[in-house]
């Protein structure tokens, strides 16, 4: 059975950039594995971080289980994931602990620091996890290093502003609803984000990037990715070959 991991750095970020391609795969039968970086204890207005972190990890456990995926928390602290020694260790034992073919994480460039420092780490800790003398606990190395892919950044855009072109794009117009049902399991962001940013419609924005992706790729609702290609990783399309049809590689 195939085996995915997603890794981004809190939750509802793989709700809103990479779900839908996950929801296909897994009914595709892959193994989907979701993990978050962080509990996201700092997108509140609570002063508990400890109970946000425990409602945003049972919220990402939720989302993850309507397509069957199982989640895991690395633990690091929100707003705290920087590219140091034990982070690497830690990520690297997440990983060999999800065993998978092929990896998903936040692209190199996005819009907040734990999203670029979490892209960093998952690269360098897909590298480590197949090195036998790196240890990092107590699962065992992999055999090889995984494909290794990219997903958008939010707002499709670069810090500069300059827009990213994918790869390719999995045309998820099919499985909006899940797509929103799996954004929604996170309940306590739309109390956060209408009370402190006045945001009405919770999974608008999600929804408008993949419409704006779709509409790149010529379909209603797409999302994109670009494969990581540098020496020693594989290169060959793993997911590509994979998701078959509702791959989308040009508009
Ligand atoms: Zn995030």
């Amino acid at each position: 059975m195939l085996s995915i991991l997603a890794v981004q750095a809190h939750p509802d970020d793989v709700e809103t950039l990479a779900s839908g391609a996950l929801a296909i795969a897994a009914t595709a039968g892959a193994r989907v594995t979701i993990v978050t970086m962080t509990a996201g204890e700092c997108g509140t207005i609570a002063d508990n971080p400890a109970q946000t972190a425990a409602i945003r990890q049972a919220e990402a456990g939720a989302a993850a289980a309507l397509i069957g995926a199982s989640y895991r928390c690395v633990g690091l602290p929100d707003l705290g994931v920087f590219n140091d020694d034990a982070s690497r260790r830690r990520t690297t034992e997440i990983v060999r602990w999800a065993r998978p073919d092929i990896v998903i994480t936040a692209a190199p460039e996005d819009y907040h620091p734990d999203h670029d420092a979490t892209s960093v780490l998952v690269r360098d800790a897909c590298f480590a996890a197949s090195a036998p003398a790196y240890r990092t606990g107590v699962v065992e190395p992999l055999a090889s290093i995984p494909h290794l892919y990219f997903m958008d950044p939010i707002g499709l855009r670069r810090r500069d502003g300059t827009p990213v072109s994918p790869d390719f794009a999995i045309d998820v117009s099919a499985v909006m609803d899940l797509k929103r049902q799996m954004l929604e399991a996170h309940q306590s962001q739309k109390t956060w984000l209408a009370k402190q940013h006045g945001v009405t419609n919770f999974t608008a924005s999600m929804e408008a990037q993949a419409r704006r992706r779709g509409q790149d790729f010529g379909v209603a609702a797409a999302e994109g990715f670009t494969q990581y290609r540098h020496t020693p990783y594989p290169r060959t399309p793993l997911l590509q070959d994979f998701l078959g049809s509702m791959v989308l590689t040009g508009p």
